[in-house]
């Protein structure tokens, strides 16, 4: 590990001096419109769904120009994922690893645009404004893949030899559930081993949250919650709606369903890491089931985020969002279908979600329940090298001594699992610029953007922390 401290000094300066190169590297990424409907979606004006492949294409290229070892996997015609590699140690890049190597993970499809007219750029233009980069995935995840490439090349282009291999995966599909990316990539035996890193960063973390004192965290996020879709189902019986006393309105019957779902009380778990990190940063008494509402007041407006994170990690939420009965303005409705989006703490499976729901409605006989996972809740530990490492980090990279990790699960999910699943320690933290806390980011809505502030303090998280992780065993003599 000698010699970290310096060889990170000189990396972070390259970093602040490729700020245009890296911005006209997510603007490129940008311009592909990798756009994903979903699975079973044709697509869109004669482009095929997702058609990430060009775009995996153009950033394989810029990374081999780099000099890096760059493939593209496709998983089917027109969605491949990129594969990278800086090999540290020189060290056989299929062999297993004996010591520490870096993931870092993104990916390249993007949701549709609602309503391009809405937007102040074009959402696939790639504009550059404002010190600013435009469109869609600018944000999720291109800033990741752009960030990560230029981290790699920044370390390369510096001749510093890392103690252990940098492995980016910009992968295909994340937006409908990665079963064409990062799900297939871990699910092939010859990309697993490429891919299988001591640890992994991921996005779903990394957003900056103010602390008391004017101090400053970072959301690490060591797991996801699940995600299940499931659908209660309402029989009755139709008749014409001039004599509704003959008939069973499933609809009326629904509304019972729904306003349980609203009123339920959850079950409420405060045993995840965040809990004591928030209550030690404010100063605050051990957060218990009990006092979780109280401490939530008492943080107040500024706590918001805090109080946000305590929220998504205490509780599973079971939500309707979709519903759907009826034929015809003048006929009773036999049957009514509510769809809800459930979101689990980890230790939930489709069983226990089941379970859940019937327990809520097991006085109604006229209902049935039908549950699919979409994404089983997943966790990593909370202590790992990687962790103590992208503490140093994110000092370093932010310039900020009092900067800090917050833990935080993950409300939504992300490819994470999958890594998580073939035993790669995950975790989702892809911190922009501590100035950049605007809740209103376009992310999966209208402007998506970022400020190249962010995309710069990302890559430098990213430079700092592969050398503070995997170390550094060559001097900075060039290499190529
Ligand atoms: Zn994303």
């Amino acid at each position: 590990m000698a010699g970290t401290d310096d060889a990170l000094s000189p990396l972070l300066r390259a970093v602040d001096g490729a700020r245009d190169e890296a911005s006209n590297l997510l603007a490129d990424l940008v311009r592909f419109p990798t756009v994903n409907f979903g699975d079973g979606h044709a697509g869109h004006g004669g482009v095929p769904n997702g058609n990430e492949t060009p775009c995996a294409e153009f950033l394989r290229d810029w990374l081999r120009h780099e000099g890096l070892a760059a493939d593209v996997h496709e998983s089917a015609p027109t969605r491949g994922s990129v594969i990278a590699r800086l090999p540290g140690n020189g060290r056989a890049p299929t062999a297993p690893p004996s010591n520490p190597s870096l993931l870092l993970m993104s990916h390249l499809d993007v949701v549709p645009v609602e309503d391009p007219e809405a937007w102040p750029h074009p959402p696939f233009a790639g504009t550059i404004a404002d010190d600013t980069v435009f469109g869609r995935g600018s944000r999720d995840a291109k800033a990741l893949a752009a960030a990560s490439a230029m981290a790699a090349a920044i370390i390369r282009r510096a001749g510093v030899a890392l103690g252990g291999d940098l492995v980016i995966l910009a992968a295909a599909d994340e937006e409908s559930g990665g079963r064409f990316g990062a799900g297939w990539v871990t699910a092939q035996p010859d990309l697993a081993v490429q891919v299988r890193a001591t640890a992994a960063l991921n996005e779903g973390g990394g957003a900056s949250v103010r602390l008391p004192g004017n101090t400053v965290a970072y959301t690490w996020a060591t797991g996801e919650k699940g995600r299940y879709e499931a659908r209660i189902i309402i029989s009755g019986s139709s008749g014409h709606a001039s004599a509704p006393w003959r008939a069973q309105n499933a609809l009326e019957r629904a509304a019972e369903v729904i306003a349980r779902l609203r009123d339920a009380v959850p079950a409420i778990d405060t045993s995840h890491p965040t809990f004591r990190a928030i209550a030690d940063a404010y100063g605050l008494p051990a957060v218990t089931a009990a006092n979780l509402e109280a401490t939530i007041t008492r943080l107040g407006d500024a706590g918001r985020t805090a109080a946000g994170l305590m929220r998504g990690a205490s509780r599973c939420t079971v939500v309707p969002t979709m519903i759907h009965a009826g034929i015809k303005s003048n006929s009773i409705p036999s049957g009514c279908t509510i769809t809800c989006d459930v979101r689990t703490l980890p230790g939930y499976d489709t069983a226990a979600v089941t379970r859940h729901l019937e327990e809520m409605l097991a006085d109604l006989p006229w209902v049935r329940i039908e549950v699919d996972e979409t994404a089983i809740s997943n966790d990593s530990p909370w202590d790992h090298p990687l962790r103590d490492a992208a503490a140093v980090a994110i000092r370093r990279s932010s310039g900020r001594d009092d900067a800090t990790l917050m833990p935080a699960l993950c409300a939504g999910f992300t490819d994470s699992r999958f890594a998580r699943a073939i035993g790669v320690p995950t975790y989702d933290c892809a911190p922009g610029d501590w100035r950049d806390t605007s809740p209103d980011t376009g992310v999966h809505g209208t402007n998506e953007r970022i400020p190249i502030d962010s995309l710069v303090a990302m890559t430098r998280f990213y430079v700092a922390t592969a050398v503070t992780y995997l170390g550094v065993v060559g001097g900075s003599s060039k290499s190529s």
